[in-house]
């Protein structure tokens, strides 16, 4: 009864959640509106801040073995290769690929623009960029590296880190903080409008996310779920291919929100995973292999010549 009533309370909350910011977007992108002096000046810092963080690099302890929740559904043995230090392929990636790449970037970063207008421009916005209260960024949005940090996790008897920053911490109107994670697609506007879920890869990745990000310590045998842990995150996807201009009301969707409420078993799954490759890291046992994550993977000839298995 509790686990139905749970789920039930998830879902209508999860669907008042994606369908709000999904609204903010497509309320601000019918609207006709002049640069904003304030909103300007906040990204000219923002970029400021940008060529500090390229000079003084992010610091974190480098003795124990490193995870990032990107690479949270990555392979066992990539990471195991990965903590090892092992000699990666050569890159061959396409000129093409790269401008995939960078068309992409700076529709992530004209998103990040719209949240900043959307509390501006909407008559009283549900969500709002949350702002960092102290140090270099105060007063600047909550968002990437803005928000980068470690924490050192012991977990069935491994000290690791784990490492990353989240595209940004939105605040809702109840007053609570949701992660808000944006994603694009490039190649047609259908494999946005026709996704009926997140991919595995990018709900993992928002999994470490709710572990790095609370405030609470990881400690075994202690609730990983608790009043102050931060569970909820919005995986947001926009197709940078778009449809036909002339579509109008018949265009595909081109944007599409998911919501996601982290539980305690899947932040054990990935502790566990986490503890495994960092203990295998010291006896040298390469994980089974996980064929079905080669496309990305950056130690296919070392696997490949791995005869350990
Ligand atoms: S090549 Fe495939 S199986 Fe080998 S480490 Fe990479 S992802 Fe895993």
């Amino acid at each position: 009864m509790k686990l139905t009533k749970k789920v039930t309370v998830d879902k209508s909350r999860g669907e008042k959640l994606v369908n709000t910011i999904k609204g903010q977007f497509n309320m601000l992108h019918s609207m006709d509106y002049y640069d904003d002096y304030e909103i300007e000046k906040m990204l000219l810092k923002q970029k400021e801040l940008e060529l500090h963080y390229i000079k003084n690099r992010f610091e974190f302890p480098k003795q124990y073995v490193q995870f990032s929740p990107s690479g949270a559904d990555k392979c066992s043995r990539e990471l195991f290769y990965k903590v090892n230090k092992a000699t990666k392929d050569e890159q061959s990636s396409y000129p093409y690929q790269k401008r995939w790449t960078r068309n992409s970037t700076f529709v992530h970063e004209a998103v990040q623009r719209d949240l900043l207008y959307m509390e501006k421009m909407l008559p009283n916005p549900a969500f709002k960029v949350g702002r960092i209260t102290e140090g270099i960024a105060k007063g600047l949005p909550a968002w990437e590296k803005n928000i980068q940090k470690y924490k050192v996790i012991t977990w069935k008897g491994e000290t690791f880190v784990l490492y990353g920053m989240v595209d940004a911490f939105l605040d809702y109107k109840d007053g609570s903080k949701v992660g808000f994670e944006f994603k694009t697609k490039s190649v047609t506007v259908d494999r946005v409008s026709k996704l009926k879920a997140p991919s595995i890869s990018h709900k993992k990745q928002a999994i470490g996310y709710s572990l790095l990000f609370s405030p609470d310590e990881i400690v075994e045998g202690q609730p990983l779920v608790t009043p102050t842990t931060l569970d909820e995150y919005i995986i947001f996807y926009e197709s940078v291919a778009k449809d036909e201009w002339r579509a109008g009301n018949f265009a595909a969707d081109d944007m599409k929100a998911f919501y996601l409420n982290v539980t305690e078993k899947q932040k054990i799954t990935l502790l566990d995973k986490m503890a495994d490759v960092a203990a295998r890291s010291g006896t040298g046992e390469a994980p089974d292999r996980k064929t079905s994550k080669c496309m990305f993977c950056n130690y296919k000839t070392i696997c490949l010549d791995d005869v350990t298995l």
